[in-house]
């Protein structure tokens, strides 16, 4: 998906349309950028409803990493939980944090004598986040809620996702922040934004500066790097690999590899965006 001021608008329109009949947004994020791939106009498309940040694809993440940035939207107000969708046996954790967050409100309901109040949610995310495959997995058998539900529309239905939680049978994708290019090259790493509008040599020259800083290990394990060869600005380091791997003067067949084995993680675990200092 590429987007384009127009698309934007209008998806903005039906989303917010669409979060006006759940009780919580249930919003997406990788694990690895977890700043980065918030949506920054979601709590206004969600009318301020309760969200839940799932940062997905924490198997792929730096734990350590991972810890802060919960504790970091913690402070901020916002419930954050880390989850490997792929990993069958933490997906109840969803269900069950959702019923945390609308405590309050689902005690009200009960004592209204509604016995066992439903918590209706959306998935929400920008591409590539793992939106279809939490929907897909919460919903095993697609077993659509029958009965009058309100403020649907037209074509969309609800889906029985656990004992209490119904999930609306479409993910929401929301759009890329582009506000820097690094954020730019983020999402490219991570696979967030499309091949199409990024340089690879840009996005390479990012990450090897962010590796050679905090995951230089992970350089030396897979490329090689020696010691005095991280203390080569990047630039010169893609020069070195793409020799090294016997790309010749191919940087951009370099590049792309890199692109490719970090989004596989063949690079091994990290994380991109880097908690705040008033976190830590
Ligand atoms: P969507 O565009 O947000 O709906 O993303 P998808 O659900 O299509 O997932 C994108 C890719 O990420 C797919 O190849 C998934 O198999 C993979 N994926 C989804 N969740 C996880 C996860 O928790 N861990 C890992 N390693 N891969 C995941």
């Amino acid at each position: 998906i590429q987007w384009y001021p127009g698309h934007m608008a209008k998806a903005q329109k039906q989303i917010k349309e669409r979060l006006k009949a759940v009780d919580l947004i249930l919003e997406i994020v990788d694990a690895r950028v977890p700043e980065s791939s918030i949506n920054p106009m979601i709590q206004e498309l969600g009318q301020n409803k309760p969200i839940l940040l799932i940062m997905n694809k924490a198997d792929m993440a730096d734990p350590r990493r991972t810890q802060q940035w919960i504790e970091t939207f913690k402070k901020r107000g916002i419930t954050a939980i880390a989850l490997d969708a792929q990993h069958k046996a933490k997906l109840p954790m969803i269900e069950k944090v959702a019923q945390e967050i609308l405590a309050e409100k689902l005690a009200k309901k009960r004592a209204k004598g509604i016995r066992n109040p439903v918590i209706r949610a959306m998935c929400v995310g920008v591409p590539n986040v793992g939106k279809s495959t939490i929907l897909n997995r919460l919903v095993q058998k697609n077993i659509a809620v029958t009965g009058n539900r309100p403020g649907v529309t037209k074509n969309q239905q609800w889906l029985k996702a656990g004992q209490t939680l119904e999930l609306l049978d479409t993910p929401g994708v929301l759009w890329p922040k582009f506000e820097d290019p690094t954020i730019g090259s983020k999402l490219a790493l991570t696979g967030a934004i499309s091949d199409a509008i990024y340089h690879p040599d840009d996005v390479v020259i990012f990450a090897l500066e962010h590796f050679k800083e905090y995951y230089s290990s992970q350089l030396q394990k897979v490329y090689k790097v020696t010691d005095a060869e991280l203390e080569e600005p990047a630039a010169e380091l893609i020069m070195i690999l793409t020799k090294r791997l016997g790309f010749k003067e191919d940087y951009d067949r370099f590049c792309v590899k890199f692109i490719n084995d970090a989004r596989q993680g063949k690079l091994g675990r990290f994380t991109l965006d880097v908690v705040p200092v008033e976190a830590s």
